[in-house]
């Protein structure tokens, strides 16, 4: 690449950040960074009536949560500021008034009220090649009615002047040669009646001065692609348009159009990449993160979902997408999203990370589970103990609660059918052995058991399950010498009597 690439995410901030943005802000990332570019956050705001309190903090949350830092934003800065549309405000008519002049784009009158009549009027009703000859325009009035109208200050937009039957051509760089018929396609609004920009022309206009030289984009963009490229070679001839890059939507598991949010709701899995409150409404819609998935796993997940590296390997970590990614290997067509398989990789990256990179998290959801962590080694050594069994970060807690609190039922019912007097005099035993044992480890601990098994004619197989239900409350956790290891003399003898009491009740 001759020069180095400078891209852009481009979001309305309107709520939570669907994976299907996340996984844009992705390829937007990998490529920039795989050819040492620059990763520019532009907050797209123009739309006044949808602004949301709180949208754009969350997606720098969740880009920092991902490890996905721009390199210029509102947030960052650089020296293409402002990154915040909404305050670059008086760039836009300039561009939108040079499109009038030269006879691409027009002054429009009509009314909200007299726009509502047409759409109850006409089915289907547009502003178009056709109907803009009857409507309130620029190219209807008369040039001194149209002066004396904007010199009364009357409200107006300033609307594109599609050609008839043009074909409008461009590469993308996932689809290749893509071709619209200009006469499918509206007179969009370029400038609004309050002065502000529609996205049409500021996407065209910032992108021009940001020196933007690859947009990716999601599929759903596809349709203003024709408007974009007009307004690119009318506004600077073509000259340095990005190339595009429209990605693949992210699909419902069946595979039966894009997934929503919806979907997450109906089939119990996240959409969003973090918990989301509308802050209108109160609807809280839960994250990625709060369901327990780390960062790494998220990011390899959506990496997944589009492109791979031409082999079978499917766990990479970023450093690991930027050094491989290719635009050449992203799909052209749909991912269907798999929620099993997501879980997959957070397992995989649960096993593969130091539990220390993930103890935090755990801590918290720990502390919420009103367990308070005052010794964050012997945390380390459970997570380590149990890592393999965990599939999300939620699970730790299930899995690890009974090493610092003692279970608070215990599942009798299953050991009472086995149990007898010659096991309640077996396990007084072992208390007892116990007291007296020298080193406290999970093999001494085995050997003793052992060996006071074999000396009551007793099969240590038939011991063990009661012995886990003891210490844990159930049937479920690692190897049961490593607990009562981690769970030291004191709390292991505790716990046996505890239960032998519950069973001679
Ligand atoms: N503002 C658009 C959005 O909300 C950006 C589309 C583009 O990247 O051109 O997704």
């Amino acid at each position: 690449m001759s020069k180095k690439p400078r891209v852009r995410f481009a979001p309305s901030p309107t709520g939570g950040l669907h994976l299907g943005g996340v996984r844009t802000v992705l390829f937007n990332y990998l490529f920039a960074k795989h050819f040492g570019g620059d990763f520019i956050v532009r907050i797209e705001d123009t739309d006044q009536t949808r602004f949301v309190e709180g949208a754009e903090d969350y997606i720098f949350e969740t880009l920092a949560w991902c490890g996905l830092e721009p390199d210029e934003s509102p947030k960052h800065g650089g020296p293409f500021a402002p990154y915040r549309q909404s305050e670059r405000k008086a760039i836009y008519r300039e561009y939108a008034e040079k499109l009038v002049a030269q006879g691409y784009a027009y002054y429009a009158f009509d009314t909200a009220e007299e726009l509502d009549a047409k759409r109850k009027e006409v089915p289907n009703f547009q502003y178009n090649q056709i109907s803009r000859a009857a409507l309130k325009n620029s190219l209807t009035l008369l040039e001194a009615e149209v002066k004396s109208l904007l010199d009364a200050g009357t409200k107006h937009v300033i609307r594109i002047k599609m050609p008839a039957n043009e074909e409008v051509k461009f590469t993308d760089m996932i689809r290749g040669e893509v071709s619209f018929n200009s006469d499918q396609v509206d007179d969009k609004v370029l400038l609004k009646a309050d002065g502000m920009p529609t996205y049409h022309l500021a996407v065209v206009v910032d992108d021009h001065l940001m020196q933007i030289t690859h947009a990716f984009r999601g599929e759903e963009w596809l349709p203003s692609a024709p408007v974009h490229i007009l307004l690119w070679q009318y506004l600077f001839g073509l000259e340095n348009m990005p190339e595009w890059a429209h990605l693949p939507l992210i699909l419902k598991p069946d595979g039966n159009g894009k997934l929503s949010k919806r979907d997450g709701d109906r089939l119990g899995f996240p959409v969003f990449a973090m918990d989301w409150t509308d802050p209108k409404t109160g609807e809280k819609t839960t994250g990625f993160k709060e369901h327990g998935f780390l960062p790494e796993a998220f990011v390899n997940m959506l990496a997944m979902l589009g492109w791979n590296d031409g082999t079978d390997n499917e766990i990479f970590s970023l450093a690991e997408l930027v050094e491989k990614f290719s635009m050449e290997r992203v799909h052209k067509s749909g991912a269907k999203f798999d929620y099993e398989k997501a879980k997959w990789y957070n397992s995989e990256w649960i096993k593969k990370l130091p539990v220390s990179s993930y103890r935090l998290q755990v801590t918290g959801m720990l502390a919420a589970s009103g367990i308070n962590i005052d010794d964050n080694k012997k945390l380390e050594t459970v997570l380590e103990l149990i890592k393999d069994r965990c599939t999300l970060l939620t699970d730790f807690v299930q899995q690890s609660s009974f090493f610092f609190k003692a279970p608070e039922t215990i599942d009798i019912a299953a050991i009472q059918p086995k149990w007898n007097e010659q096991k309640n005099m077996f396990f007084l035993e072992l208390i007892r052995a116990f007291e007296l044992m020298q080193s406290w480890d999970h093999e001494a601990l085995e050997n003793e058991l052992k060996e006071l098994a074999a000396a009551n004619q007793l099969k240590p197989g038939e011991l063990m399950l009661p012995l886990r239900i003891m210490l844990v409350g159930g049937k479920f956790g690692p190897h049961v010498f490593n607990i009562a290891e981690i769970l030291g003399r004191e709390e292991t003898i505790k716990r046996i009597q505890h239960t032998l009491q519950l069973l001679t009740k």
